[in-house]
């Protein structure tokens, strides 16, 4: 799949992906352009990957009682448009053209309330283990087709729109290898430096 172009349907939902409805979705506002793509890390339990459990999370589906750590985000209702994971599958919870809930309180550029107005890809991982090939090729196919279809204007970490509260991608993102696979324009990252 990773070598596949992605497409996505009117609905806003990518026709490859692997499609999970999240309930943890609301309208954007009114005429509000998709002009952000948003770059996460996730892994629940922290630091370990493969269970399935983000989906579930993401689904309020979550066994609150299997994990400490799951036990303190008891209650807590978000969601993603995309998870890639390890092995580079897509699952899609949202569509594009609502509003998921990854960035929380955020500003990009001076504009609050990221959420309205981006796209939040999630790549299952952490801030201290390096991403899977498996994971840039799917995220750069997929930001590819998200381009093909919103007038995207930039891309940012989470840590970027959140610094107080958020260290995701992490150090481990090469934002590099990223840009250079997705052929993106330096401009794009705004928070990356153009070397
Ligand atoms: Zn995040």
């Amino acid at each position: 799949m990773t070598n596949t172009a992605l497409t996505i349907g009117d609905d806003g939902w990518v026709v490859q992906a692997e499609r999970i409805a999240s309930p943890n979705f609301d309208a954007r506002p009114e005429g509000m352009p998709v002009d952000l793509l948003v770059v996460h890390n996730i892994s629940l339990p922290p630091g370990q990957f493969g269970g399935g459990e983000i989906a579930r999370f993401f689904c309020n589906r979550l066994d609150h009682d299997a994990h400490p750590f799951f036990d303190e985000i008891r209650g807590v209702q978000v969601s993603a448009h995309f998870l890639v994971c390890r092995d580079g599958v897509l699952q899609q919870f949202v569509s594009c053209d609502a509003r998921a809930w990854h960035a929380g309180a955020s500003a990009f550029l001076g504009r609050t309330r990221c959420n309205d107005f981006s796209i939040g890809v999630e790549l299952e991982g952490s801030d201290d283990t390096p991403f899977e090939a498996a994971q840039y090729a799917t995220l750069a196919a997929l930001t590819r087709a998200i381009l093909a279809r919103y007038p995207i204007q930039a891309i940012a970490g989470h840590a970027d729109i959140a610094p107080e509260r958020k260290t995701d991608p992490g150090p481990c993102f090469e934002w590099r290898k990223f840009r250079q696979m997705a052929d993106l324009p330096p401009e794009m990252l705004p928070f990356q430096g153009t070397a």
